[in-house]
């Protein structure tokens, strides 16, 4: 039987069909080196605009326990950790003027998460803290990092507005010297990298980006001097302003609607659709997310896990968009998961997939009055193939007088930027400031693009004996050759769309690491064979993210649209039961990497 949502036979080939179109359409031949680095070749991106002048200080010359790169949840986590081991010295280091990392920098109009924040903020437990939204603005959640780094006193041993330059592992000294931009050389016993995925800012490389005169910034570095306003809106200073905004990816979706209520004018331009779902923000209280509860956060944060991995789950404490559609993510689980032939799941997951996209095709025809608006709205690609947004105000800001939709696709973006203003398709928009939401390369940190050169035994750097050998790690977490260096981040352990609880596993375990370490007066280091052993464990049942990602639009998930290589870039199991494994590991063979 056909329920109506379900798609005929018939009906999927044409998607199909019109999928591939779309995606040629916005293929370049430059995949990801259309794009531009923001800091390196802008300079001026690389200012706080939250600190304005940088104070002087002393250059430092002392040692700590642990020197942790990275003020984002990522580094404060591990201190918090750490703290809980008893670890006394722990020093976060910051390029911001304070702790936050994503959160502090992006503080665009309508900054959000939107994955729910009992289970994105960490540490509600330990805090005491309960959220006030289902899902906070920027600046709750910037505060709780605030929060948590003040109750583990993590303020004493920071520095802000300093970034490290080198890591170099002194052999004799047992120890890490640690050196910034502001003059300090400190030694450190164990160095964690918190770098974090979402750090360096990216731009298209527009012929004569460089060329326009009136005021142009990325969205991760706000400039409110210019706009007036808050995050929360009233951008007084665009209410005479023609705004362009370049990008709609989960930036754009939350911008767009609140430059739209600002600004004269608005012109976006966008590329690629994004998936624009129900979001149904609300205030909550303690009672409706149980937080009378002991553990209840962790609880919480566990059942979103268990359902975004796709592992059955009695009941659904989150029951959001995330939820509901973890079926439609499960392609990243090795098939081996699934009972039925590929060939069955194949068709149940792509008929899945076009009743959810239609869904959300309809819910843009439903909203956007202008027709013609409206079908350059309607996403045409997989629902996997890009994050999906969520906001209820995004399509109706369409339907405003002072906003356009210009499509870019056809010529791949826009050709042109002038003095004045864009050119798309020949047509020049004219503008007095144009706002890039075109978001960062992800995944990428200063360890892993070389601007942070980590020296290990015998001078070698991260960088080169990754490019010789491959991307080598136990766990994600430690490298031979790389003793008392320990790395949090996206690189071959879990991967969940909640990454603050993937933050919170490596945190404890980093910390674990430590305290063994310290206890039995041993440095920690991975033999090569117990790396050898955790990539085989990782490429063995390594999903098979070709067949699906080759035939999805352009984006970061397959570089751009060149495909997503298969191989071991996250364990394949699923987060939850990575996190069992690191678990039982510490429990039964942390010794293996104590020497
Ligand atoms: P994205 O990389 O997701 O989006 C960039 C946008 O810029 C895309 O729409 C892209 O189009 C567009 N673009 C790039 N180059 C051009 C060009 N030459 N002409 C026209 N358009 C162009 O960046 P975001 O900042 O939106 O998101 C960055 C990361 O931050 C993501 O991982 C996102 O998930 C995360 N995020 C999370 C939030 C949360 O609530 N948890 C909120 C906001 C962001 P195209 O798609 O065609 O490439």
């Amino acid at each position: 039987m056909t329920s109506p949502q379900t798609p005929t036979p018939d009906e999927l080939a044409a998607l199909r069909q019109r999928y591939r179109h779309e995606r040629e359409r916005r293929v370049r031949p430059d995949g990801a080196g259309q794009y531009r680095d923001a800091d390196a070749e802008f300079g001026f991106y690389a200012a706080d605009p939250y600190v304005g002048e940088v104070a002087g200080r002393e250059p430092l010359r002392d040692s700590v326990d642990v020197a942790v790169v990275g003020g984002g949840f990522g580094g404060i986590l591990a201190g918090a950790r750490l703290r809980q081991r008893g670890v006394e010295r722990v020093r976060v280091i910051d390029k911001g003027g304070d702790f936050g990392g994503t959160w502090y920098w992006n503080r665009y109009p309508g900054v959000h998460c939107d994955i729910e924040s009992h289970v994105y903020l960490p540490m509600l437990d330990e805090t005491g803290y309960v959220p006030e939204w289902k899902y906070s603005p920027g600046e709750e959640i910037r505060l709780h990092a605030v929060r948590i780094a003040r109750q583990f006193d993590l303020y004493a041993d920071a520095l802000f507005s300093t970034s490290v330059t080198t890591l170099t592992w002194e052999k004799d000294s047992r120890t890490w010297i640690v050196a910034t931009d502001r003059g300090d050389t400190f030694r450190a016993t164990y160095v964690i990298t918190a770098t974090g995925p979402l750090t360096e800012p990216k731009l298209p490389g527009i012929p004569g980006i460089e060329d326009f005169k009136g005021h142009t910034f990325h969205t991760s570095r706000w400039d409110y001097a210019y706009t007036g306003g808050t995050p929360e809106g009233g951008l007084t200073g665009l209410a005479d302003k023609r705004v362009g905004v370049v990008g709609t990816g989960a930036t754009g979706v939350q911008v767009i609607p609140m430059l739209a209520e600002d600004a004269g004018h608005v012109h976006v331009f966008q590329r690629t659709p994004s998936t624009v779902d129900v979001r149904a923000n609300r205030r909550t209280t303690a009672r409706d997310v149980g937080a009378e509860r002991d553990g209840w956060a962790r609880e919480r944060r566990d059942n979103f896990l268990r359902i975004v991995s796709g592992e059955e789950s009695g009941v659904d404490l989150v029951a959001d968009g995330w939820t509901s559609s973890a079926g439609l993510l499960e392609k990243l689980l090795p098939s081996f998961r699934r009972s039925g032939s590929r060939d069955a799941f194949e068709a149940a997951y792509e008929a899945a997939d076009a009743a959810k996209m239609n869904e959300v095709r309809a819910r843009v025809e439903r909203t956007v009055t202008d027709p013609a608006t409206a079908e350059r709205l309607k996403p045409w690609y997989r629902y996997a193939c890009k994050r999906p947004a969520f906001s209820d105000l995004y399509y109706p800001a369409f339907n405003r007088s002072n906003v356009t939709l210009v499509d870019t696709a056809d010529t791949h973006g826009i050709e042109r930027v002038t003095e004045n203003g864009v050119v798309v398709g020949g047509t020049v928009y004219e503008l007095d400031c144009l706002i890039f939401a075109t978001g960062f390369s992800v995944g990428v940190s200063g360890i892993h693009s070389g601007k942070l050169p980590v020296l290990g035994r015998g001078g070698t750097t991260l960088l080169d004996a990754w490019a010789r050998h491959g991307v080598r790690t136990l766990h994600g977490a430690t490298s031979n050759g790389f003793p008392n260096l320990i790395q949090m981040g996206s690189l071959q352990n879990a991967s969940s769309v909640n990454f603050t609880h993937v933050l919170d596993e490596q945190a404890v375990h980093a910390a674990a690491l430590v305290a063994a370490a310290e206890a039995k007066g041993a440095l920690i280091e991975p033999s090569r064979e117990a790396e050898d052993a955790w990539i085989t464990t990782m490429a063995r049942d390594a999903p098979d993210h070709e067949w699906f990602h080759a035939d999805c639009t352009p984006g970061y998930y397959n570089r751009e649209g060149r495909g997503r290589p298969n191989g071991p870039s996250a364990y394949p199991h699923g987060a939850r039961a990575f996190h069992e494994l690191l678990r039982r590991w510490r429990e039964e063979s942390i010794d293996e990497v104590l020497a």
